[in-house]
């Protein structure tokens, strides 16, 4: 499925949070405000995240990520931007 840009934004989280679904039953969110373009979430899993020009992370389609890649970027990513629920919103990362 393609990302779903704008499928839930969350105001009271401190920036603008994106969510597309992931591998498996996975739900991805990014945290564009959080992320500093390090640019290690894109090296680890490039199906899922990509650098946009602003140096900051984007969705290319997580859904399309092995599990284990789209996990690796959550857990390297230095400001936690990247997050990772249930489908039924329960939050498994951080
Ligand atoms: S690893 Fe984190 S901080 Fe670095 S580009 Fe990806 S989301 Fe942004």
């Amino acid at each position: 499925m393609a990302p779903l840009w704008g499928h839930r934004e969350e105001a009271d989280f401190g920036g603008t949070l994106l969510a597309a679904d992931g591998p498996d039953d996975l739900v991805v969110l990014i945290d564009r405000d959080a992320c500093i373009g390090a640019g290690d979430c894109a090296a680890l899993a490039p199906r899922a995240f990509a650098i946009d020009a602003n140096r900051k992370v984007r969705f290319v389609d997580p859904s399309l990520e092995s599990r284990d890649r789209v996990w690796d970027a959550a857990r390297r990513c230095p400001t936690d931007a990247i997050l990772i629920e249930r489908a039924d919103g329960t939050a498994l990362y951080p």
